[in-house]
């Protein structure tokens, strides 16, 4: 059984670039693919970023309790496939997976064992340019994301290891969250 380690930060916090480093480093990982009814972004990938399906097929996978957990999001359903998690597990040592703070309680609340790291932007303006720098969102929804964001922030209170991810500073945001894993993989 391979170690579940959960990556969140607000959107445009950088969950994306710490995930890609940490696959480089190391061997036998996977990155999880969730599954959102969330149209795809220019460049996102089917399979690649998400299982992209129709909200009528999300509510579907619902029904049919094929969530582990799973969470509405700036009006979009995002959630973790119970089948493809037993899968990676089994398949990788360490799974790496990008869920915000609600699926983080929901594996609590299922006992489903997991290290937990919260990347926290240095501001919320810094996350703003972020998020406007990547496209793709409407003011409107920048704006949610923002606000969402500083509930984010205060709900992370209780994740294992709670990291600021600054500007320009990515490589020591990495280095700490892979001696943490290490020192994790190595106690299993
Ligand atoms: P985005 O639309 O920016 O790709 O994702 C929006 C938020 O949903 C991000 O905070 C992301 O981490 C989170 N997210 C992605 N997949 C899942 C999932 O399966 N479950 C939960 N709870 N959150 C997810």
């Amino acid at each position: 059984m391979g170690l579940l380690v959960v990556i969140s930060s607000p959107s445009g916090g950088g969950k994306d670039a710490v995930i890609n480093a940490l696959l480089e480093r190391f061997s036998n990982s996977a990155r999880f693919v969730t599954t959102t009814s969330r149209p795809p972004r220019p460049g996102n990938q089917e399979g690649v970023d998400y299982h992209f399906i129709t909200s009528e097929e999300f509510a579907a996978k619902i029904k049919h309790s094929d969530f582990i957990e799973y969470n509405l999001y700036a009006g979009h359903y995002y959630g973790t496939e119970k089948s493809r998690l037993d899968e990676a597990l089994e398949r990788n040592k360490l799974v790496l997976t990008q869920i915000e703070v609600n699926g983080k309680h929901n594996l609590d609340k299922a006992n489903i064992p997991h290290l937990a790291v919260f990347l926290l932007p240095e501001s919320l303006n810094v996350l703003r340019h972020r998020i406007e720098k990547r496209g793709g969102v409407s003011e409107t929804d920048l704006k949610e994301r923002l606000a969402i964001a500083e509930k984010e922030i205060a709900a992370s209170g209780d994740y294992d290891y709670r990291i600021v991810n600054a500007e320009d500073k990515l490589d020591e945001t990495i280095e700490k969250i892979a001696e943490i894993i290490k020192s994790h993989l190595s106690g299993n």
